[in-house]
C-alpha cells in the first residue's frame, strides 16, 4: 500500500479546487491513501503558544520571527479544519486528518487542546531550537554562529522533551537538521540514539520524509542513514511521506522513500485511523 501521510494544503484556502491538485497527484503516482498534517501555525487555537516560545526581540533572529509569524498564519480554528476534512471524507476522498505540531514547551496545555479534536494522527516536529525557526533560509547565517554539537545538543533535548509529552504519533523528519548541509565531524551516535531511546518510549512512529530531498540544500530523505539503522534496530515503525506544500509534490519521491526504507529491512508501513494503528505492506 502506497501512503503518503505529511502534505499541507496551507499554502490556499479549504478549497475543493485548491486541494482537488493533491488527490490528482496521488492518484498520478499511485497512492492509495494521503493524511494532511497542517502545521499547528494554521490554527487560531495555537497562536499564543509561539509568542510564548519563539525568539521576538530586537535580535536578526527575532525580526525574521516577528514578521514570520504575521505570515499567512493562524488563518482559521481547528474547526474549520475539521469541518472541511470531514466533507471531504464524505464525498468519498481517500483522506486521514492529521497535524504537524511544532515542538512547544508547554505540553501540558498542547495535549489538552489536541484531545479536544478528534484527529487520525499526530505528528510532533520540532522546528525550533530554543525559540529559533533553525529551518527558515532567511535566517540560515545564524547557523555560522553556533557550534554544531550544541545545535546537536539543543535537537536531542527538545525532542525529547517532544516525545515525553506523550501526545504524538510520529516524529516529523528526524534529523532534518542536516538540511543547509552542516554536516558533523563528531560523533553523533549518543544524539541518534537519545532520539530513538525517546521514540520508542513513547511508542512513536519514523516519518520518512521526502520534503529534505527536493526542498533543501542537502537533497536527501530524512532521517539520514545512520538514523535509520538505528531506528530498525530499535523497531520504530515508520510512514513514508513528501511534506508536499504544493498540490504537485504529493507524494513526490515516494517510491524513493519505500526503496529507501526496505533497505533498512522494513516491509510495512503504519496505517492510521482515529489515532489506531494497523500494519499494511509497505508499497
Ligand atoms: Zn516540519
Ligand atoms: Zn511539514
Amino acid at each position: 500500500m502506497k501512503i503518503d501521510y505529511h502534505m499541507h494544503f496551507e499554502r490556499g484556502s479549504y478549497d475543493f479546487d485548491w486541494v482537488q491538485g493533491f488527490f490528482d497527484a496521488a492518484a498520478r503516482r499511485g497512492l492509495d491513501e494521503i493524511g494532511i498534517s497542517e502545521h499547528s501555525h494554521g490554527f487560531t487555537d495555537f497562536e499564543h503558544f509561539y509568542y510564548d516560545d519563539l525568539i521576538l526581540d530586537d535580535s536578526f533572529i527575532g525580526d525574521f520571527q516577528k514578521k514570520w509569524l504575521k505570515k499567512n498564519k493562524f488563518k482559521c480554528p481547528l474547526d474549520d479544519y475539521f469541518t472541511f476534512m470531514d466533507e471531504l471524507k464524505k464525498r468519498g476522498k481517500p483522506v486521514k486528518t492529521g497535524i504537524e505540531v511544532c515542538n512547544f514547551q508547554d505540553q501540558k496545555a498542547v495535549g489538552e487542546l489536541l484531545d479536544r479534536y478528534p484527529f487520525d494522527y499526530r505528528i510532533g516536529s520540532v522546528h525550533f531550537l530554543r525559540g529559533w525557526a533553525y529551518d527558515s533560509s532567511e535566517i540560515k547565517a545564524e547557523w555560522d554562529e553556533r557550534p554544531l554539537q550544541t545545535i546537536y545538543e539543543e535537537y536531542a533535548e527538545e525532542v525529547e522533551h517532544l516525545c515525553a509529552g506523550g501526545h504524538y504519533d510520529v516524529l516529523g523528519h528526524p534529523f532534518n537538521i542536516r538540511l543547509f548541509k552542516y554536516i558533523p565531524t563528531f560523533d553523533v551516535t549518543p544524539y541518534l540514539e537519545r532520539v530513538a531511546k525517546a521514540m520508542k518510549k513513547a511508542d512513536m512512529v519514523v516519518d520518512i520524509n521526502t520534503g529534505t530531498r527536493y526542498r533543501y540544500p542537502i537533497e536527501e530523505i530524512s532521517p539520514y542513514p545512520d538514523f535509520m539503522e538505528i531506528a530498525a534496530d530499535f523497531g520504530l515503525p515508520i510512514i513514508t511521506t513528501s511534506d508536499a506544500h504544493e498540490p504537485e509534490d504529493c507524494g513526490a519521491y515516494i517510491d524513493e522513500a519505500i526503496t529507501y526504507a526496505k533497505r533498512f529491512g522494513y516491509t510495512q508501513s503504519v496505517r492510521f485511523q482515529g489515532r489506531d494503528r494497523s500494519f499494511v505492506p509497505l508499497g
